[in-house]
């Protein structure tokens, strides 16, 4: 009779799980009908966000990027990246001919996690230490010399209110980075203050978004390049709109030619979004509630923390993990790297998964059966975000015409037969698409599955490698005044 009772427990607990995983995907459900309603509201806020300034939640800023580099650069240009997790300086040495980036030196460190919430003093202290350390070992000291002053490029991964194209102030913070007092200023000054301060002889000539950044070095390789995406420890889109189309400053830009928007598309929303009671208790308990709703069931400062929140859930169901571990409880313990490495784990008995819910979460002894669910609930959260990327991605080619339904349009054709459907690249970068396979092969099915095999045959994701930091060193460089080398 004992046994009998147990078994009954057991069956109901482990119902009650499934209840909670399967209530969970149903939620996160992304159809295609619905992705093609994200899409038309992607596309609708952008003309919102273009006609009138707070039109929209998306942002659509301008960058006044306009000229986008020829391939006629020369010289050595040095870039930062400041981003969300890493921090980057580059130097990059333009050649004669397209595609000539004769080299390209990288130094990437983690951004302490105290400088995120610090002064904007100690930022810029810090990153122009770094920025003077690299110099001076990069150029064996002759950098440094009077009179050879060089120009930099600085990538700023937040939204900016551009007031030219080297110069902006900081709108708000995301990703977890809170320095109040940089808030509203002017971002290029600040860096170049601090540049000074150090005795360099540099000077920041262009201030662009990361996505601007990858777009740019995009367009570099591929001139079929319109839009550059960003999916890393944020999310963020931009393209090169008309300058007739951007309504908001009609009057102030000239008529002809195009310019790069950056749309922090982070920030987008509609109520087509599929919205769980998970992602709602996360936005209450982040630092920027009601804010950046779209990059929270998207980005990677995010998804290991959504999985976290169910996962807890299900512990409060069933003893199935023994008592609740209180790491569980913890925000943030499950990182998105150690969800995908759960999630991608191939060993038949999921080995990986269980050394991650011992070590990471500290709960040990998960049976296996309940171990697979947990692998589910990883799969549905990179699904969903995977699949709403990619409609973020198409409502952009709907807004410039390039996803088929403005019938056929004029212009270079690629390819033989009737087909007059313009060849579309864009140019895509961050840590998620770029090392979590899943993820990756999510977001290429429901670009397929949205546009139809027809349309996404033209349509490319190109990779780029530190695109938000060549990128920026290529606009210093077409927005230098001493584009050749002395
Ligand atoms: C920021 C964007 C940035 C994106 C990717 C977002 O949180 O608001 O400006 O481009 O992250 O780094
Ligand atoms: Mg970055």
């Amino acid at each position: 009779a004992v046994l009998v009772v147990r078994r009954v427990r057991r069956r109901r607990r482990w119902n009650r799980v499934l209840a909670v995983l399967k209530e969970f995907e149903e939620a996160c459900s992304t159809s295609v009908g619905r992705l093609r309603q994200v899409v038309d509201a992607m596309a609708v806020e952008m003309h919102a966000g273009l006609a009138s300034e707070g039109g929209s939640k998306l942002k659509m800023l301008l960058s006044f990027v306009q000229n986008l580099p020829t391939g006629n650069e020369k010289g050595i240009f040095y870039a930062l990246d400041i981003g969300g997790t890493y921090f980057r300086v580059l130097r990059v040495q333009l050649g004669d001919k397209r595609s000539a980036v004769v080299e390209c030196d990288v130094e990437r460190q983690p951004i302490p996690q105290e400088l995120m919430t610090s002064t904007s003093e100690d930022l810029f202290d810090f990153i122009t230490s770094s920025l003077k350390q690299f110099i001076e070992k990069e150029g064996g000291g002759s950098e440094l010399l009077p009179g050879r002053r060089r120009d930099l490029g600085l990538t700023f991964s937040f939204p900016v209110k551009q007031t030219s194209v080297s110069s902006g102030h900081l709108i708000k913070w995301t990703k977890g980075f809170r320095i109040k007092d940089l808030v509203g200023k002017d971002v290029a000054e600040c860096l170049q203050q601090a540049i000074n301060k150090k005795g360099l002889n540099v000077r920041v000539s262009t201030l662009v978004n990361d996505a601007v950044g990858t777009l740019t070095l995009g367009h570099y390789h591929d001139p079929d390049t319109v839009a550059g995406v960003i999916i890393g420890t944020g999310t963020n889109a931009c393209y090169l709109e008309r300058t007739d189309a951007i309504i908001k400053c009609q009057g102030l830009l000239r008529t002809s030619g195009v310019m790069a928007i950056n749309m922090e598309w982070g920030n987008f929303w509609s109520a087509h979004l599929p919205r769980t009671s998970y992602d709602m208790d996360l936005d209450v308990d982040s630092p920027n509630p009601n804010d950046q709703g779209f990059e929270k069931m998207i980005s990677g400062m995010y998804l290991g923390e959504i999985a976290r929140r169910v996962i807890f859930r299900m512990a409060q169901e069933s003893d199935f993990f023994g008592p609740v571990s209180p790491r569980l409880s913890v925000p943030f313990t499950l990182t998105t790297p150690l969800m995908s490495a759960m999630h991608e784990d191939e060993s038949g008995d999921l080995r990986e998964v269980t050394r991650i819910l011992d070590h990471a979460l500290g709960i040990p002894n998960v049976p296996l059966k309940v171990r697979r669910l947990l692998v589910k609930v990883c799969d549905i959260v990179t699904r969903r975000a995977a699949r709403l990327a990619a409609a973020g991605i198409v409502g952009i080619l709907k807004k410039i015409g390039r996803d088929g339904s403005g019938g056929v349009t004029s212009g270079k054709t690629r390819g033989s037969g009737d087909s007059k459907i313009r060849r579309t690249v864009v140019a895509i970068e961050g840590a998620l698409y770029t090392n979590y396979r899943s993820f990756r092969e999510y977001l290429n099915e429901a670009l397929d599955e949205i546009l139809g095999e027809d349309i996404s045959q033209h349509v490319t994701l190109q990779v780029t490698e530190d695109g938000s930091g060549v990128g920026a060193a290529l606009l210093a460089a077409c927005h230098s005044s001493n584009s050749v080398d002395k």
